[in-house]
């Protein structure tokens, strides 16, 4: 009997005739009497030639976009496109999605509040191997492909390295054919536009959905519903237990979005399901006046808010009410969907054997009491019987040391947000408390330390404990971060928990960030090492004997000028700037923030323009250098809005100096995202990653310029520890405290103050700033970020100043010897293979997920 033919009695798949069609009552998997032969395999779009190319791409732009090439716009072609190579990936995705349910393999469930994945289209392409034949397709019609690529608006649904990460996993996990599906939001608006005006940071909103999405499918009729508010009831029965009921207030529908994520080159397609929210009439009618229609719509608008925009804030919550209500949502929306995929006879006692839910932070840690809520009070299961199926379901990673950046949800807004969810956290935490008081009787102190509830400043839930004790592992993300979770942060776990701490250093997709960013070094590579590399990135190690052939030092530094050439094209269109390609390029682009101490770069600057102008230094004697920035700043984060003016201002006057013309230049394109990423790190020769030692988690950005031949200045911070250590100490200028100085420094007493009084060309530099040259004369522009540097310093940028700029001195003197500082930068390419988010993957297949690849 073949796979399609049903019994007589399958449910028909149809609506009735005269009802409106509703959400729900759409089966998916109904079996029909009868097929048509063309329907048993997934339907494939023409061979992928020239040809077959140009007939998909003329169908999509006249069928789906209804206009003839001669009448479409850039966007019409794009869009066609989009959905010509979506076409082609199609048939794969089905298949995958097929072997998937049949196989019943253990899939990862990447829970992630945010995805910052770049643009799609070249990415795509890349996978599906289509790059050629869409380029040729596309010149038959009279179109440039790079036109069409340059027409994508990126997705920009995160804030920076943790949703860059996130992008990068999904990436790898598909390149090595493991079940993944990637759960997060479908942000209305990405993180904002920044722009500057007169120097300083404003906000546009990011509205990446203006002109459509071509690489999403929206399904509608599977939308899950998610409660909110209202009350929990209790009922004794007369065996006297108790039993909880949430009558929930207010409710939202999520309606899944999906969107392919190829793997390279292998016809694997996972998928990330994005929700957003919307109104259901329950919603309009329990909140607002049932009979003020007018009403009952604007509230539409209020269930809707919650998917609306991506909080622009990074390593610093603000323990926002709509902020929970996204965590919730997508949780609620990805668990149900989940458990629903495996069918309606599994026994979720199985769950653990076919599900891990990585926490990617602590954003979606609700998803733990909400698991344990729908075995307990949807399935019937006990407490104990619960709690075995969900303490082996989680992993949570942890993102930061910083203390601000752990999230704590105050009780009064979770009790009123989801009681029921407050109400399995108090039993959870009882219970764990009495596992730390079996283990330590009478300690008190550390019950109080350990406890998921704090009662201070206010009584919150910290969610980095509820993971940390519902999670089967908990990592770190840099082997010193891990080390230092263990030894200080989630200390009192670790020493209940030994086995579950474990580290698993970030990593950064080759596809994106070398083979599609990096075409000129990329086919170096190929040319000398074959192809391999692509997805075995420990292979790059093959170059390293060719650092000592003259020949192909010329070659990648041919390959280095290429990058450099792309980026002042790409710069002087996007922000009229005029890059020089023979400066040494000094880069250092990330999200702004005090502990990443882009305020010690700029004193760097400051103090080089501050020895030339001030006639210590002859301007001929500096090594031509510019200097680029990127970076956001959190819209309410003062002090970091505060450096971007003052960055913008220095560069300002130090270009448009005589006195320092041909040897410093600043720049500061705005909106730095995945896409200036891509053009900016490959032309890159100097990395600056400069975060005070124990504060940066692990970076991924050091990473990918690493591995595009730039050499690093950094601290002994996060993965530079691990880059130092492959590259060797020769090919890394390291400078600054570790980890172990800070400590002791802080529990010393700092003050900064004292460097300042002691070191005349920190003081001339401060000096220089405070005097108002970057402020028109005035002196009150830059007054917080000079006092806050001399009086408060939180993160010791002065402390480390005379070590960083002795390191950049030697930089110069490296930078002197081309063919030395080039072997150099040979050697951070070929001896980083370690940092491919593959290996990332590998480690958390073997040591937190047991999930295998589907062969
Ligand atoms: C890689 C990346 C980051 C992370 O950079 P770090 O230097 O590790 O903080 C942030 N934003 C974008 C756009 C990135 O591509």
């Amino acid at each position: 009997m073949s796979e399609t033919t049903a019994p007589a009695s399958a449910p028909s798949p149809q609506q009735p005739a005269d009802e409106t069609p509703a959400i729900g009552i759409h089966k998916r998997g109904v079996q029909f009497p009868q097929t048509h032969p063309l329907a048993l395999a997934p339907v494939t779009p023409p061979p992928p030639t020239v040809d077959g190319f140009v007939k998909e791409f003329l169908h999509e732009l006249n069928t789906d976009q209804g206009v003839a090439l001669s009448r479409s716009s850039i966007n019409d072609q794009y869009t066609a496109l989009a959905h010509t190579v979506r076409n082609y990936l199609t048939a794969r995705w089905l298949e995958t999605g097929r072997k998937q349910r049949e196989g019943h393999t253990k899939s990862v469930a990447y829970l992630s509040a945010e995805y910052l994945l770049g643009r799609q289209l070249g990415n795509n392409l890349l996978a599906a191997n289509l790059n050629d034949v869409a380029r040729k397709a596309l010149e038959s019609c009279g179109l440039s492909l790079d036109t069409l690529r340059a027409q994508e608006v990126e997705p920009g649904l995160g804030n920076g390295g943790l949703g860059r990460l996130a992008a990068c996993f999904i990436d790898s996990l598909a390149t090595m054919n493991v079940p993944c599906v990637g759960y997060g939001i479908r942000y209305e608006y990405g993180i904002f536009r920044q722009t500057f005006v007169n120097g300083e940071q404003v906000e546009q909103p990011d509205s990446w959905l203006a002109l459509g999405n071509p690489w999403e499918i929206a399904h509608p009729e599977a939308a899950v519903k998610v409660n909110f508010g209202g009350r929990v009831e209790t009922v004794t029965d007369e065996a006297g237990v108790a039993t909880s009921t949430w009558v929930p207030e207010w409710n939202v529908l999520g309606v899944p979005y999906n969107i392919m994520v190829p793997g390279y080159l292998n016809g694997r397609v996972n998928t990330l399901r994005l929700w957003s929210a919307q109104a259901t009439q329950a919603f309009d009618l329990s909140i607002f006046n049932a009979g003020d229609y007018a009403q009952a719509v604007r509230a539409q608008t209020f269930a809707e808010n919650i998917s609306k925009v991506l909080y622009p804030e990074d390593s610093t919550p603000q323990g926002k009410e709509l902020r929970l209500q996204q965590q919730y949502f997508f949780v609620a929306c990805s668990l149900r969907d989940f458990i629903d995929n495996q069918g309606e006879d599994f026994d979720l006692r199985d769950l653990p054997e076919r599900v891990i839910f990585q926490l990617n932070d602590t954003h979606p840690v609700i998803a733990v009491p909400e698991l344990m809520r729908i075995l307990i009070d949807e399935r019937g299961f006990d407490w104990n019987d619960a709690w075995a199926i969900t303490s082996k379901c989680f992993a949570y990673t942890c993102h930061t040391l910083l203390p601000e950046a752990l999230e704590v949800w105050s009780v009064e807004l979770l009790g009123r947000l989801l009681p029921r969810h407050l109400e399995i956290i108090y039993r959870i935490n009882t219970e764990f408390l009495e596992v730390v008081r079996e283990r330590w009787p009478d300690d008190y102190l550390r019950l109080g330390r350990m406890s998921i509830v704090t009662e201070y400043p206010e009584r919150g839930i910290r969610m980095a404990y509820l993971a940390t004790v519902a999670g089967i592992k908990v990592n770190g993300v840099a082997a010193l971060h891990s080390q230092l979770l263990r030894d200080k942060v989630l200390n009192d776990f670790a020493e209940l928990w030994p086995d579950k701490f474990i580290n698993v250093t970030n990593g950064v997709t080759p596809r994106r960030f070398m083979k599609l960013a990096n075409p000129h070094l990329s086919d170096l590579i190929t040319d000398t090492i074959g192809t391999g590399w692509v997805t075995d990135l420990e292979r790059l190690e093959e170059l390293a004997p060719y650092a000592d052939d003259a020949d192909f030092r010329a070659a990648f530094r041919e390959a280095k000028h290429a990058n450099k050439i792309r980026l002042r094209d790409r710069l002087r269109v996007r922000d009229g700037i005029e890059l020089p390609t023979d400066h040494m390029l000094d880069v250092m682009v990330k999200r702004l923030h005090e502990y990443k101490r882009q305020t010690l770069k700029l004193l760097h600057i400051v103090s080089l323009y501050e020895q030339i102008i001030s006639g210590k230094v002859d301007a001929a004697d500096v090594t031509p250098r510019t200097f680029v920035f990127g970076a956001k700043a959190a819209p309410g984060y003062r002090m970091a809005k505060n450096i971007i003016h003052l960055i913008n201002n220095v560069g300002e006057v130090v270009n448009n100096d005589p006195a320092v013309e041909g040897r410093l230049k600043v720049f500061f394109p705005a909106n730095y995202n995945v896409t200036l990423a891509e053009r900016l790190i490959p032309a890159a020769d100097l990395s600056e990653q400069i975060s005070l030692a124990g504060m940066e988690a692990s970076g991924t950005g050091n990473m990918k310029f690493a591995l595009n031949g730039a050499i690093t200045i950094g601290t002994d911070d996060g993965a530079n520890v691990e880059i130092r250590k492959l590259v060797g100490d020769d090919n890394f200028f390291l400078f600054g405290m570790d980890e172990p100085q800070v400590a002791a420094l802080g529990a010393k007493g700092y003050h900064p103050g004292e460097y300042y009084e002691s070191d005349p060309r920190l003081k001339a530099t401060l000096d220089l700033i405070a005097s108002g040259t970057f402020s028109n004369g005035d002196h009150q522009t830059f007054e917080p970020v000079v006092s806050n540097l001399v009086h408060n310093d939180r993160f010791m940028a002065l402390a480390d100043f005379t070590s960083y700029i002795e390191a950049q001195a030697k930089v110069d003197a490296a930078y002197a010897d081309t063919e030395a500082w080039t072997r150099s930068a040979i050697l951070n390419v070929a001896r980083c293979g370690f940092f491919s988010s593959d290996r990332s993957m590998k480690d958390y297949i073997k040591l937190i997920w047991g999930t295998n690849p589907v062969l």
